[in-house]
């Protein structure tokens, strides 16, 4: 076990859900001295506490215990849920987990294929503070641009609507893991493939 990786891991988790470490030590009923300990990679929760942590980070002992989110389990849960609508009527754009039906303009949507971008788009992630900036090398006129960015981590959907003649960036906050999803107008959805370097960047 290496507490470093364990400890970083917390600290993320804590993190994406928003949590001070007071507050995950209010909840457990430790010192908050302690849980900085843990995120420090100076010490381990007692396995006593280990359900209750686990529970409150939203992930499986199993995970805590192994320093890395399983690629299998909490990190790609959304992920493989997600589908993407756009009516080719109106140009709506939406979301969903799941199998649902989803009609507008009259007629019913089938979900969009993520498909890796093999066009050559030069997509850049760059952390700054405590958000990604996101930059799509696409053209941006009318007839061809970049019309939405989305931002799927493993409990939320996050998504940037863009415009034609506008930069074809956008910005998000740092979650933890995540995958990336842009809809160019001419060529449909994309998917950022590159989960590796995204997520090794995720984690600063
Ligand atoms: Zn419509
Ligand atoms: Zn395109």
């Amino acid at each position: 076990m290496n507490l470093c990786n364990n400890g970083k891991l917390l600290c993320d988790l804590r993190k994406s859900k928003g949590m001070t470490q007071k507050q995950v030590a209010e909840k457990l009923g430790v010192l908050p001295k302690t849980v900085s300990k843990w995120e420090t990679g100076h010490g381990f929760p007692d396995t006593s506490l280990l359900a209750d942590l686990a529970k409150i980070l939203g992930v499986s002992i199993d995970t805590l215990l192994s320093g890395a989110l399983s690629p299998n389990a909490e990190e790609v849960g959304n992920f493989r849920k997600i589908r993407f609508y756009v009516c080719p009527h109106c140009g709506s754009i939406m979301h969903g987990m799941g199998e649902f039906h989803i009609t507008c303009c009259g007629k019913q949507l089938a979900p969009l294929k993520a498909s890796e971008d093999n066009t050559g788009h030069k997509i850049s992630v760059e952390r700054i503070e405590n958000d990604f900036y996101i930059t799509i090398d696409h053209e941006m006129s009318k007839e061809h641009y970049i019309s939405f960015v989305s931002y799927v981590s493993c409990d939320r959907v996050l998504t940037v609507k863009l415009y034609p003649e506008q930069d074809s960036s956008a910005r998000f906050p740092v979650l933890y893991g995540g995958k990336l999803y842009y809809y160019c107008s001419r060529h449909g959805l994309f998917e950022y493939d590159e989960r590796k370097k995204f997520h090794v960047m995720s984690r600063g």
